[in-house]
């Protein structure tokens, strides 16, 4: 049983069923979550008793990165290989003040978006919260002098809401001020293909987190082609489960839109996009498309995706051009994938 992605509640049951107060419940939270120690021994508040009998039922488990690669552009993509040897990477972004890491939720991902390398693996399984939350913790134990991550996105491998419940948990985790990491829920973004049921019950979790759609076309007959998942819902249905998101004053919805030379990135494009857009608080982020090997895709011209971007920015929907981080080291936005065990 690995303490990691206990809630901190559930870390005071468990005291209590060890025979310990809820109080030693709180005091393993704090040393976990917000100390970032995971040796019982060092957790020198605890009476040794508690201490013996949470070793002969727990461990505290954080993946070790089985290998770290540094981009020229500062980023660094940790790849894990969890207890099944299936493999995950994370990617730790670094911008001025700001270290941004992105995790995965899965292993693979099924949704089979047609420019994406992740999914061409397939799915393998869901990840658990422990796994997902072990991505941060471990993220921030490799970070020197006392820096850690300070903004969090759900954009690696995987679809977070395909694997709700360890998605949530994880926020909970995440976003607890008392015992758990105390990040602020402003600067965690949970990226979806689209999943309407999943947004409809997200936005009824009161986590009041940022939410990113993965776009990437403003008409069904290229959103279908591009991402199979538009079948099961239009991109009106899309866009008006986005509307009901609660957003705080000056939140706003996050929209994706990877840019493939003459698929999707013609100036008609752009006007359908804004006219879709249309009264949703938005930001829209242009990927330029980082090729793969095989990959049927290519990046437009910048000034075509220059082009677009005027359009959407003249009718006063803030647009930026998000150049990957990492692309040299197989970890822009949709390029990861790592060997699926033999
Ligand atoms: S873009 Fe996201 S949802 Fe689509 S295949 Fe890639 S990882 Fe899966």
């Amino acid at each position: 049983m690995n303490l990691v992605g206990f809630l901190p509640n559930e870390l005071e049951d468990l005291a209590v069923e060890l025979g310990a107060s809820r109080y030693r419940g709180r005091q393993l939270a704090t040393w976990i979550y917000r100390k970032g120690v995971f040796d019982l021994d060092t957790m020198s508040d605890l009476p040794k008793d508690v201490r013996a009998r949470l070793a002969e039922r727990v461990t505290i488990h954080v993946p070790e990165p089985e290998r770290v690669t540094a981009s020229q552009d500062g980023s660094r993509k940790l790849v894990f290989r969890l207890g099944d040897g299936s493999r995950i990477s994370s990617v730790l972004m670094p911008d001025d003040d700001r270290l941004t890491l992105c995790v995965s939720t899965q292993v693979g991902c099924g949704f089979e978006c047609r420019f994406c390398l992740t999914g061409v693996m397939g799915l393998e399984r869901n990840l658990t919260a422990a796994e997902i939350l072990g991505q941060v913790l471990a993220a921030n134990r490799l970070c020197d002098g006392g820096q850690r991550v300070t903004h969090i996105v759900f954009m690696g491998m995987g679809e977070p809401l395909a694997n709700y419940a360890a998605l949530v948990q994880t926020l909970r985790i995440l976003t607890d001020a008392k015992l758990g990491l105390g990040y602020s829920p402003r600067r965690i973004t949970v990226s979806t293909v689209g999943l309407v049921p999943g947004i409809e019950k997200l936005g009824r979790e009161n986590l009041k987190v940022n939410l990113a759609i993965s776009l990437h076309a403003a008409s069904d007959e290229v959103r279908s082609q591009l991402m199979p998942v538009n079948r099961s819902w239009s991109v009106e249905t899309l866009v008006a489960a986005v509307r009901k998101y609660p957003l705080a004053p000056r939140q706003r919805v996050f929209f994706e839109y990877v840019m493939l030379d003459g698929i999707n990135d013609s100036p008609e494009d752009a006007r359908r996009l804004v006219r879709l857009l249309r009264g949703v608080r938005a930001k829209v982020n242009l990927i330029p498309f980082n090729d793969w090997d095989g990959s049927p895709f290519r990046r437009p011209p910048l000034a075509r995706i220059l082009a677009f971007q005027s359009i959407l920015l003249d009718a006063e929907i803030t647009t930026t051009v998000r150049w990957s981080k990492g692309e040299d080291i197989g970890a822009a936005c949709g390029q990861l994938r790592e060997p699926i065990p033999a």
